[in-house]
């Protein structure tokens, strides 16, 4: 089944007399539980065709068919709605809550969704179980490095296990070491559990680990390559 296609994605911006074309034109078919990348290099739309996919942002043209269902004919609620039912994000800066501890910020989608304490709680040790660190549950943000902090927000990602998980430059913060473990975390993660991955990321050591690279290149699919 596909689970993400695109067909004909057009995002174009005005800037004065000029017309960017930031997405131009891309089909995409992202089957289940596949692990894709999308690449290129900075100004080639990734960010743009990432915001597009996740609903965020409108296309010009063209239309995001996500497990089956039509982004374009949703309204901004449902739109809403269907990104906290279906998908799982991940950030290059984590985007975790200062004020939070590690548990608790697990939680966040769980809390959303009026999940009543007790349970969240559970839940949340699971998912931090899974990250392998259950034993920083109380730690704030400000106490945990880089990738501990990326892999409190995989644990955020995944609690509430999403069809789709959308990652933007994941290891972007990371050293180069600590950037192969949150891959490889990741990799084992989604292949034990058959989620769908979509990753931005020019990060050569992360595209080595994905079941096809999309490159992009001035808003254009320029090649695909698969692994
Ligand atoms: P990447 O993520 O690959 O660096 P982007 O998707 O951020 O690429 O940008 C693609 C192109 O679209 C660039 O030329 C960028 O300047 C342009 N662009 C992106 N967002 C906007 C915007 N809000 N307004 C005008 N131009 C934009
Ligand atoms: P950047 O591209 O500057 O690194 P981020 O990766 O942090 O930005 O965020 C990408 C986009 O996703 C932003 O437009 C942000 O508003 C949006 N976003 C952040 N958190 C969520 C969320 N939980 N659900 C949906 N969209 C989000």
């Amino acid at each position: 089944m596909s689970v993400i296609k695109t067909n004909n994605l057009q995002k174009h911006y005005q800037v004065g007399e000029n017309s960017v074309h930031a997405v131009d034109g891309v089909d995409l078919n992202v089957r289940e539980g596949e692990f894709v990348c999308i690449s290129g290099r900075s100004g080639s739309g990734k960010s743009t065709l990432l915001s597009l996919l996740a609903g965020l942002e409108s296309p010009t043209d063209g239309e995001v068919v996500l497990l089956g269902e039509h982004l374009e004919q949703m309204n901004e609620r449902e739109r809403g709605r269907f990104r906290r039912e279906h998908i799982g994000f991940i950030f290059q800066a984590y985007n975790l809550l200062p004020q939070f501890n590690s548990w608790e910020n697990v939680a966040i989608p769980l809390e959303i969704r009026g999940v009543p304490l007790e349970e969240r709680k559970k839940k949340a040790m699971e998912a931090l179980e899974m990250v392998d660190l259950a034993d920083h549950a109380e730690h704030r943000p400000t106490e945990l490095s880089g990738g501990q902090q990326q892999r409190i927000s995989i644990a955020r990602a995944i609690i509430t296990r999403p069809g789709i998980v959308f990652a933007d430059e994941p290891t972007g913060n990371l050293d180069s070491r600590t950037g192969t473990e949150v891959m490889e975390l990741l990799t084992d993660l989604f292949r034990r559990w058959g989620a769908t991955f979509l990753v931005v990321s020019h990060d050569e050591d992360m595209i080595r680990y994905t079941d096809r690279e999309i490159r992009l290149k001035d808003g254009k699919i320029e090649k695909i390559l698969i692994s």
